[in-house]
């Protein structure tokens, strides 16, 4: 898997995106002793995210969950039945705009007005994607056990060269706007969700934490860093926020919003997932819903290799550590983090 991994592309969307510090107002930095999260006789926690979930169907450039059960999602529910246990993360885009992932700007990259107010990929009309345009999609989401939705941006595209990376320099009232309007979608599609928020290409400036604050959500996932050693002291510091704990939940902003990072996908060792749960962490691993699209790779796109690397990985933990490991939703351990049961 690793072989085969490096072989493939990173993300550019992802290591392009601006990645910022935690800044004064956010506190609660985990720690080793800081396990009150942890429900009575479980000594660590695994979680299971899966972004850039949308109505996109194999007619369409990238199959993201259209396809229902013969596409993506029909591989994680395979996984979910040959581990009962498994509880998913799906993280979903209300008005999905990419119509490619590869960034092309051809002249206007050398014109510096131009260069940051215009797209650099083919983007969908607004309104394609919108998922209260896809009821049967929805049904099939609310239908599926053991997964919970959130909120994964609004479009998921931004102008300028970081064309993936929708929160860059956005004031906390443009923030708000943009969050405000994907869940007026959700609410309008009637999907199930919960009130957590992953945002796209992991980046979430300080505007759009505190927008999230107001907005009164309860959970956000932001670092990504399947790269820096695991220890209890170690954070993030790949994409995304970085000096928040690799491997406890903390507090961030200023209300009860917890933050979760995602540590491990398909390139990282059995290895690191033990040594993260060893320690009393929160394992959390990421996938894409699509692999590739064009000749563009995600190195955790959920196809049936990742999907077997998962199964294995899975039963081995389930082996070493029993009912000691909770298997859990990130809401659930956002919950237990603010005080709740
Ligand atoms: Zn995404």
């Amino acid at each position: 898997m690793r072989d085969r991994a490096t072989q493939t592309r990173q993300c550019e969307c992802e290591t392009m995106a601006a990645s910022q510090p935690v800044g004064p107002r956010d506190r609660g930095v985990g720690s080793p002793g800081a396990l009150h999260w942890l429900p009575a006789g479980k000594t660590a926690a695994v979680c299971f995210s899966v972004d850039d979930i949308h109505p996109a169907t194999s007619q369409d450039s990238y199959e993201a969950g259209g396809d229902l059960a013969a596409g993506g999602l029909g591989r994680l529910s395979r996984l979910q039945m040959r581990h009962p246990y498994l509880k998913a993360t799906l993280c979903v885009t209300p008005d999905w705009r990419l119509n490619s992932l590869v960034p092309r700007a051809g002249l206007l990259r050398h014109l510096p007005w131009v260069r940051r107010r215009a797209h650099w990929t083919r983007l969908r009309p607004s309104g394609h994607f919108r998922i209260d345009r896809y009821p049967e999609f929805v049904s099939y989401l609310n239908s599926l056990e053991r997964c919970e939705i959130v909120l994964h941006g609004l479009s998921h595209a931004h102008a300028g060269p970081q064309i993936a990376v929708e929160f860059q320099d956005e004031s906390e009232q443009e923030c708000i706007g943009i969050v405000q309007r994907g869940l007026d979608i959700f609410h309008a599609a009637r999907i199930r969700f919960v009130p957590g928020f992953v945002p796209p290409a992991w980046n979430a400036p300080p505007a759009l934490i505190a927008a999230l604050d107001r907005l009164e959500f309860q959970f956000l996932a932001s670092a990504r860093d399947v790269l820096t050693p695991v220890s209890p002291h170690a954070v993030a510091n790949m994409s995304g926020l970085k000096a928040v704990s690799l491997i406890y939940p903390q507090m961030v902003g200023t209300h009860e919003l917890v933050h979760l990072s995602c540590n491990f996908q398909a390139t990282s060792s059995a290895d690191r997932a033990l040594q993260i749960l060893s320690l009393g962490g929160v394992l959390h691993v990421k996938a894409h819903i699509f692999k590739s699209a064009g000749n563009y790779l995600m190195l955790d796109g959920l196809d049936e290799l990742y999907c077997n690397y998962l199964d294995l990985l899975f039963t081995q933990l389930h082996r070493s550590f029993g009912s000691r490991l909770w298997w859990a939703h990130l809401s659930e351990v956002a919950t237990r983090m603010r005080g709740g049961v």
